[in-house]
Order: structure tokens, then C-alpha cells, then sequence
């Protein structure tokens, strides 16, 4: 938890905006996907931990029906009025994240008033650590908690989501604001994102750190290629469900049901299905072998999962496909892949205590002579998700 954050959030919204009602601080993580990446919208299984980065929300009531949203780390705000539609914002691209939370509240039935917002954060923004989901739950538990309004914390995740997706525009699954929302000290979660059902999974790692590597690339084919995959998937069940009519979704489909369909599906496309579907199961997998506690079998399976991303469903790059092949050069990492939506961003590796910095300096060192760029390293054990600050 980051004290100073909350110290310079209350004190930049008062030093702002000047004084008035008392202050309601929340908070709320960012997250690593341990495993189970591009099963969101298939309807399947992924496998979160929340990380010791956050966001934190000041918010206080205003008398009439003024919205002020201020940027603290930007050093930015803005101001509109609730006696309008909450419109999306083309200057100040920040503000939507807090615009879309409060306008999916108000469609919900919330009664909002004015208000001021202020917000900062230690979630690295753009990496793939998904500050975007930290920044609308944290928003949407202090609106909840100014208003009183009664939603239950599963629902309001969902209603970040919608945020993203309807008043943002990006196309996003429904794990990043859960995990941000549900999160639990020294667990992953496992989620169900067909039934939104989910289960805490203790975390027990002993000698061993989760250790999130930044490549400091993002290519620009994140968006186009991701919006191509979903397709393509569509494509693979639309082939897959004229054969076994229960198939509505990757999710539902066996091995053997793809392999029966291979001469009918294009190969790109079946490809991606043996990726998604082999994903599911590896998640399965990774719950069991954590549960028995053999971190190898855990390892081998993120490695399995990443050797998918880059052959089958190849989402990864160069820059990616390099950090893993370090990490996995330095003995004590049992397992690294990619993390996140591809083309960039992170490596999640499960690294033993007594390798982190040999890891750390190997990884940077060789990242550095070969791409010319610094490499980032965040070590994080598994935090609590959004909460009120008391
Ligand atoms: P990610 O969620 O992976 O970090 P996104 O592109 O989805 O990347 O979200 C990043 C965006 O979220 C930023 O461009 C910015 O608009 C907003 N954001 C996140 N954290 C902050 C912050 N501390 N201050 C201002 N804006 C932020
Ligand atoms: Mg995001």
C-alpha cells in the first residue's frame, strides 16, 4: 500500500479545488494474468493475481451538479456539468475512464451529484499492468460509497467493463476490472468468464517471486490484431458448432472435436482454436498444480502457454519472445511467458527468491545489448483489491 499516494491525492484535490465536504479515498490495483491469455472472450478460464500497484481516488460532494476531474500525475482537470449527458472527452483522454464509470452509473438508476475527483497512481499506464481498469474501479467504488448506491461489487466490475468497452471504445474482457474489484491478498483468482464464478486461490509460492518484466514495446497491431483474433475464433466455433451443436463458444470445445473439424477449418483459424482451447486446459492444470504445490508443473505450464501465444496464436514479438528465452537461460526460473493482450508489454516469470537479482541484472543486461532498450522489472506479491480507504 502506498501511503504517500493517498497523502498527495486528499492533499492536491483540497489544494485544487479548496475546502468542502470530507474526503472519501479508495483504491484500487493493477493486475498479471498468471495464465490463461486470449480466453476471455472465448468464454473461458484466466488466472489473475492484483499487484501491489495502484490507483487511489479522492472524491467529496459538491453542493450543485458541477463534475471536476483532476489528473494529479498529469497535472491536468476538467470540468462539466450533470445537467448535460456526460459526453466522451477528445482532449483530455484520462478523463473518459472516470466519464464512462460515472455515465454507466447514472444509466443504472444512481442518483449522482457533483462532485470532485482526484486520482494518482503507481501502475505503470499503457503496459499492459492495466492501469485503465485500476483507475475505473477505484472511481466507481467512491461513487458508489458518496451515492450509497446498491450494487454488488461483481456487478460493479461488470459495469467498468461496460465502461471501457461502451464509453471508451475499447474491446476489452471482463478480467482486468474483476481482478482489480475482487482481488485478495496472497491469491490468484480464478475466474469463470462465461459465470463470472470465481474462486481465491491461495498463492503459496515459498522460495519463489512473481517477477513481471517490461519490454517497454507496444506495437501497433495490438488493436487490429486483436479485433482479427476474436474473428478468426468466431469463424473456428462457427465450424465447430455445425458438427456439435452444444459447442457456443471455444470454451465448450474438446481436442478431439477441433481435430475433427481440421479439414473444414481454414489452418490460421484451427491454430487458433488448438491455442484457446489447450489454454482453458492449462489453466485447469496450473489450479491443480498449485493446489498440490509443484511450482514445476506450475512453470511448465506457463512456458507451455507461452511457446501457444507465439506458434499457434502468435501474438508475440521479438522483443517478448527475447525476454523469455533470457529468463529462461537463468537457472531458478521455472516458467516465463508473455502477459496481457500481446505485440509488447510484459513477461511473467515465477522465479526463485535466492535468482531475483541475478535474474534482474542478466535479463537487463542482454535486453540492453540486443534491443537497445531498458527493460523494466516490477517483483509484486499478490494484493488486496479495490477498498475504501477508512
Ligand atoms: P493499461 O491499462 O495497460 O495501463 P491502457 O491504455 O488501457 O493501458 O490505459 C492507460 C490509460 O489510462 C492512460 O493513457 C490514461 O488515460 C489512463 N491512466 C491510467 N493511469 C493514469 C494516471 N495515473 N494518471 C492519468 N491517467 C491515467
Ligand atoms: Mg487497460
Amino acid at each position: 500500500m502506498n501511503q504517500k499516494l493517498r497523502k498527495t491525492v486528499a492533499e492536491q484535490l483540497v489544494r485544487t479545488f479548496g475546502p468542502g465536504e470530507p474526503l472519501i479515498l479508495g483504491r484500487a490495483p493493477g493486475r498479471v494474468n498468471l495464465i490463461g491469455e486470449h480466453t476471455d472472450y472465448n468464454d473461458g478460464f484466466v488466472f489473475p493475481m492484483a499487484l501491489d500497484f495502484e490507483i487511489v481516488v479522492a472524491g467529496r460532494r459538491r453542493a450543485d451538479r458541477t463534475v471536476r476531474l483532476l489528473a494529479v500525475d498529469l497535472r491536468e482537470k476538467v470540468e462539466f456539468s450533470l445537467a448535460e449527458p456526460i459526453v466522451f472527452d477528445e482532449h483530455f483522454g484520462w478523463s473518459n475512464y472516470l466519464r464512462g464509470v460515472l455515465k454507466l452509473l447514472q444509466q443504472s438508476g444512481a442518483e449522482l451529484p457533483g462532485m470532485e475527483l482526484a486520482f494518482a497512481g503507481d501502475v505503470p499506464l499503457g503496459s499492459g499492468l492495466s492501469s485503465s481498469a485500476a483507475l475505473e474501479v477505484a472511481t466507481a467504488i467512491v461513487v458508489q460509497r458518496m451515492t450509497g448506491f446498491g450494487i454488488e461489487r461483481p456487478a460493479l466490475a461488470k459495469l467498468c467493463q461496460r465502461a471501457e468497452n461502451e464509453f471508451v471504445g475499447m474491446n476489452c474482457g471482463i478480467m482486468d476490472q474483476f481482478i482489480s474489484m475482487m482481488g485478495e491478498q496472497d491469491h490468484a483468482l480464478f475466474l469463470d468468464c462465461r459465470s463470472l464464478e470465481y474462486r481465491q486461490i491461495p498463492l503459496e509460492l515459498g522460495a519463489y517471486r512473481i517477477v513481471v518484466c517490461h519490454s517497454g514495446v507496444k506495437h501497433s497491431l495490438v488493436e487490429s490484431e486483436y479485433n482479427r483474433r476474436r474473428q478468426e475464433c468466431e469463424a473456428g466455433v462457427r465450424v465447430l458448432a455445425a458438427h456439435f451443436p452444444e459447442i457456443k463458444a471455444l470454451r465448450d470445445a474438446r481436442p478431439e472435436q477441433l481435430v475433427a473439424c481440421q479439414n473444414e477449418l481454414d489452418p490460421v483459424v484451427y491454430r487458433r482454436c488448438r491455442h484457446v482451447i489447450s489454454e482453458d486446459a492449462r489453466v485447469l492444470e496450473s489450479i491443480q498444480a498449485l493446489n498440490h504445490g509443484d511450482l514445476v508443473r506450475f512453470g511448465q505450464m506457463m512456458n507451455e502457454s507461452h511457446d501457444s501465444l507465439r506458434d499457434l496464436y502468435e501474438v508475440s514479438c521479438s522483443e517478448i519472445d527475447l525476454l523469455v528465452e533470457l529468463a529462461r537461460q537463468v537457472p531458478g526460473v521455472l516458467g516465463a511467458r508473455i502477459t496481457g493482450g500481446g505485440f509488447g508489454g510484459c513477461t511473467v516469470n515465477l522465479v526463485a527468491e535466492e535468482a531475483v537479482d541475478r535474474f534482474t541484472e542478466r535479463i537487463c543486461r542482454l535486453y540492453r545489448e540486443k534491443t537497445g532498450i531498458d527493460a523494466r522489472i516490477f517483483i509484486s506479491k499478490a494484493a488486496d483489491g479495490a477498498q475504501i480507504i477508512e
